[in-house]
């Protein structure tokens, strides 16, 4: 008998084909990476590091980890790396642990600025928690202000400085960061987790000059598997040539158990992949999706947050239209068959779960092969079902009804003819490319 979770997995299968995927901290991994993924390299403990295991019967998993740990030192040209951590969140609290003293200083950027969780989000993170949290945000115009980071970083001498993001459409400026972090004898910690495979590819600054430690998850633009990289840099080991270790400890006995083998071999498989020209190639494309994509858009009269990106995603703006509109376009583009996530936007007026914007981005179609021809093709979908939610019905106030809303809203959207069409027109493009394609991308 075959088990449901395989007619599960044929159904998701299918959704994902017939969509298009927009979340831009999603991708999709290679044939050898998924491969690699369900071999028998998970059944085995590994407690420790290369030849120095708790585990006997290591001597093959220690030369894949090595092998890992080499590829991603030379692919940054870094000094260590460690390719243990279970994602990026626990690799972020294993950086902190490394770094500080509980109580210590965190300065990140605000969540509802494009910053993530484990910056030092207040009150309900462990980061906001276990440390004394500060928080950074933008200007105006959308930019990080770096006025504000750095009389922050001035008033509040913090131990860790983090430049990083989520929702950031615009480049870091690794260089001001560091200088701020200079004055105040703060550690840089840069977490590029959504755009290291732009920094691989040129098409994003690169921190290894400037930041002490970089943090990446290793499933989003890198395309690997669900994971997380930790890097020190030689500057960072020069400042403490006892870094490396900390760091390690930190992960094992200071955070987790043993390694998840089967993924430490698939980082070994993209970070070959990331050395190919055509994965050079694949950067340049994501890039240029997203201009393509973005101005489309602008063109079809929908507000990006700072009027654009620089990387791989952009904010689309709501706010003008209706606030807290962006949990109703998520729900609507997805019965069109384009599922993004509703995000908040940083003049927010509404909350994360009821926020005025969606994010998307262009790492996971453009590992379909799509190019700039889909890109406006995408634009023209979206602006159609932001036409449909922008005319109907409006989020109730009252707190208590606005859950049930939205689940009444989905079932709405789903049998909504308009949206079918556009479901029809995406899944007919959306099949012409297969999940993943390298000769679409060289
Ligand atoms: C995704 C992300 C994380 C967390 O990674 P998970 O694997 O989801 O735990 C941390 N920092 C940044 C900047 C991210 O984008």
């Amino acid at each position: 008998m075959t088990d449901r979770i395989f007619s599960l997995i044929d159904q998701e299968k299918q959704r994902q084909t017939e969509m298009v995927g927009l979340i831009p901290s999603e991708n999709n991994t290679s044939p050898e990476v998924s491969r690699v993924l369900s071999s028998c390299l998970s059944n085995k403990y590994s407690e420790g590091y290369a030849g120095r295991r708790y585990y006997e019967g290591n001597e093959i998993i220690d030369e894949i980890e090595s092998l890992a740990v080499e590829r991603v030192k030379s692919l940054f040209g870094v000094a260590y790396a460690n390719v243990q951590p279970y994602s990026g969140s626990p690799a972020n609290l294993a950086i902190y642990f490394a770094l500080m003293d509980p109580g210590d200083t965190i300065l990140g950027l605000k969540l509802a600025h494009g910053g993530h969780l484990t910056h030092g989000h207040p009150k309900v993170t462990a980061s906001g928690t276990f440390y004394t949290s500060v928080q950074y945000g933008v200007d105006e115009s959308a930019r990080i202000d770096f006025d504000e980071v750095r009389s922050l970083a001035r008033k509040h001498k913090p131990k860790v400085i983090v430049a990083g993001n989520t929702a950031y459409p615009f480049e870091l400026d690794f260089k001001t960061f560091r200088d701020i972090a200079d004055e105040v004898g703060a550690w840089l910690v840069a977490d590029i987790s959504h755009v290291t495979g732009l920094v691989i590819g040129g098409q994003h600054s690169s921190p290894v000059p400037h930041a002490d430690v970089i943090m990446s998850t290793t499933h989003k633009t890198f395309r690997g598997p669900r994971g997380a990289m930790i890097l020190v840099t030689e500057r960072g080991v020069k400042k403490d040539s006892k870094l490396p270790q900390k760091i390690d400890s930190a992960i094992i006995p200071g955070l987790q158990g043993g390694p998840h083998n089967a993924t430490t071999a698939a980082i070994a498989i993209a970070a070959e992949e990331a050395t190919k020209p055509e994965y050079k190639q694949y950067t340049k494309r994501i890039r240029a999706n997203a201009t393509a994509l973005a101005e489309s858009l602008l063109s079809a009269g929908i507000q990006l947050v700072g009027g654009g990106t620089q990387t791989h995603l952009m904010v689309l703006d709501f706010s003008s239209i209706r606030p807290e509109l962006g949990s109703q376009i998520a729900i609507a583009l997805n019965a069109a068959g384009i599922y993004a996530n509703k995000n908040t936007v940083p003049t927010e007026q509404g909350s994360p779960f009821y926020p005025s914007g969606v994010r998307i981005g262009t790492p996971l179609v453009t590992t379909r092969g799509m190019g700039v021809v889909q890109m406006h093709q995408i634009a023209d979908w979206i602006a159609r079902v932001v036409e449909w939610v922008a005319t109907g019905s409006t989020l109730p106030e009252e707190k208590q009804q606005r859950a049930s809303f939205l689940n009444d809203y989905r079932a709405h959207t789903a049998a909504d003819t308009t949206l079918q069409a556009v479901r029809q027109e995406v899944k007919e493009v959306a099949t012409q490319f297969p999940l993943f394609s390298w000769e679409e991308i060289g």
